[in-house]
């Protein structure tokens, strides 16, 4: 970590009074080897992390005069033009707890998402494929049948979130605000003392350059009094700050695809109840889980093997559809069976899909278990991609002038669905650390603010990302043996006790 110095715990001066007292210097410097450009917050990410602070700190009277700057990658026009009719959805979709509604509703963002797009589920139905124990989160033991059923999470499209947050900035006006999009950080350093300005000798200094271009032009310099990382795993913020991380890769693929499915077989109760599906397949690395969109839609993350997530990528649409729904009815043998089956050379439409048959033929030799997802009968077109699935931890969030959000700061597995609902989390966080700094006249980099943070968000983090570490490895251990015994033991006495069960699922919930 780098180390306090005392100008990195210089009195706080406020954003009125400095900027006056900088107009002057920059009335004298327009040359770029000048005094930077000074704000109170520069976020570097324009992922749903950034952007969630940034509409935060807008949101907010106590925040909202704050100069803020945001810099991202990525052409952030090509994220506000986004734009898909009802019957196709992006492969990139998140289950957001309800807290993180909860506080996207608050900020104001919410109402700028399209929300015929997301997807809210009441019912979770987990069960370990190797011996079949089952854990049911569904409300209706706890819920009168008068009132309707709480929600477990709702299912968004990040590309609709990204959408909705930069409209909610949009919507606060330009007052105070840079958005440099199409902009890549190309270095951080810190700044120097200037007889004529200020002392940035402890402040981040960033040299912003645009991402596309060819032609050699003199990097934008910018300061911040509070940098913030939301600039992903391989964070150049985190790297500047020295902050150190922890972690491993699963050597496991995340595969995804937007899903349709047939009508289901008997129609919920209550009408309208969505269910998740989620089976653990420790014979071929990790869970399936199929989760539901609007118009009997569904997203897919399997969690599998490297080798298996290029098998399945490789496969015609009919033998990638084969291959999800046996994924939820058949045997770990056969699942196994399958995943090695040639693949013809001829194009799909061209022959009856191995798969499809071999699917057919298994089906009528294996009993049915209740609950298992409706039939998926199509995949959208260029849906079906994988993610490397890795575990990171950052040792601290933190570091004088310096704060990591979202996956800058932890990456975890997605069996939980809880990544992106951690990273809203610390924002909330954050953005409450820095309304009480300006509140009570305190400096909003001072390492001593942001002690707050850290202290709040760190532990939980560890906490929920350790869980789902832990979950991933006792799921991942094939046979009847003991460890598959204690899983399934641990399953159905979940199941069995409602006080257990509740917290949960209220933990799930978030
Ligand atoms: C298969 C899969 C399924 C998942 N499912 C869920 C789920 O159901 N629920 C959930 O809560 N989470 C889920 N997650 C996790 C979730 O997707 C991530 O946690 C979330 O997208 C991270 O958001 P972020 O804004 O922190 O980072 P990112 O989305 O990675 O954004 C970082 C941004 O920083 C920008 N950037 C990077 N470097 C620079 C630079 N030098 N200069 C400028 N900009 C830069 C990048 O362009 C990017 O836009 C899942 C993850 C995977 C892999």
């Amino acid at each position: 970590m780098r180390p306090i110095t005392r100008s990195a715990l210089r009195p706080y001066v406020c954003p009125s009074c400095r900027s006056s007292s900088f107009s002057g210097r920059r009335r004298f410097g327009s040359k770029s080897d000048q005094a930077p450009d000074v704000y109170d917050v520069v976020c570097v990410g324009g992922g749903p992390a950034g952007l969630g602070l940034l509409a935060a700190l807008r949101a907010s009277p106590v925040t909202s005069k704050l100069r803020v700057a945001l810099v991202e990658t990525q052409d952030l026009q090509k994220a506000r033009a986004w734009n898909l009719d009802a019957q196709h959805f992006s492969n990139r979709v998140s289950s957001l707890t309800p807290s993180s509604v909860s506080f996207l509703q608050k900020i104001g963002a919410w109402e700028h998402l399209d929300t015929d797009r997301a997807q809210q589920y009441q019912e979770m139905q987990v069960w370990d494929g190797e011996t079949g124990s089952r854990i049911t989160f569904d409300w209706s033991t706890e819920t009168s049948p008068f009132e309707d059923l709480p929600t477990v999470a709702t299912m968004t499209e990040n590309t609709n979130l990204v959408r909705g947050l930069l409209s909610r900035i949009a919507a606060s006006g330009d007052e105070n605000l840079s958005i440099f999009s199409n902009t890549t950080v190309s270095s951080i350093e810190n700044g120097t003392s200037q007889p004529d300005g200020p002392d940035l000798s402890a402040w981040p200094v960033l040299s912003l350059a645009p991402t596309n271009s060819s032609q050699s032009q003199s990097p934008t310099r910018i300061a911040a009094r509070l940098l913030v990382g939301a600039d992903g795993i391989n964070s150049p913020v985190r790297r500047f700050a020295d902050i150190a991380t922890e972690g491993w890769d699963y050597n496991r693929h995340g595969v995804v695809a937007t899903l349709s499915l047939a009508d289901p077989d008997s129609p919920s109760f209550p009408i309208g109840t969505r269910t998740a599906y989620q089976r653990f397949l420790p014979v071929l690395g990790g869970p399936i889980a199929l989760l539901p969109l609007p118009n009997n839609h569904a997203t897919l993350v399997w969690s599998t093997t490297v080798e298996n997530a290029a098998y399945l990528k490789s496969l015609s649409p009919k033998a990638f559809i084969a291959m999800v729904n046996a994924a939820f009815r058949l045997s770990s043998a056969d699942l196994k069976y399958m995943m090695r089956m040639e693949r013809p050379a001829t194009p799909a439409s061209d022959y009856e899909d191995s798969h499809e048959s071999e699917l057919t033929w298994r089906l009528q030799h294996t009993p049915q278990a209740a609950h298992v997802p409706p039939m998926v009968n199509g995949v959208q077109e260029g849906s079906v991609a994988s993610f490397p699935l890795r575990f990171r931890h950052a040792s601290t969030y933190i570091s004088p002038r310096v704060a990591l959000v979202g996956d800058a700061a932890h990456v975890i597995h997605p069996l939980a669905g809880q990544g992106l609902n951690l990273g809203i989390g610390d924002v909330a966080s954050l953005s409450k650390t820095i309304e009480y700094a300006v509140t009570h006249g305190m400096d909003v980099g001072d390492i001593l603010t942001l002690e707050r943070y850290t202290a709040e968000r760190w532990a939980v983090n560890a906490k929920i990302g350790g869980v789902c570490d832990m979950l991933h490895k006792i799921y991942n251990v094939p046979g009847q043996g003991p460890v598959a015994w204690g899983r399934s033991l641990g399953l159905e006495v979940i199941d069995r006790l409602p006080f257990v069960k509740g917290f949960l699922m209220k933990n799930a919930e978030g």
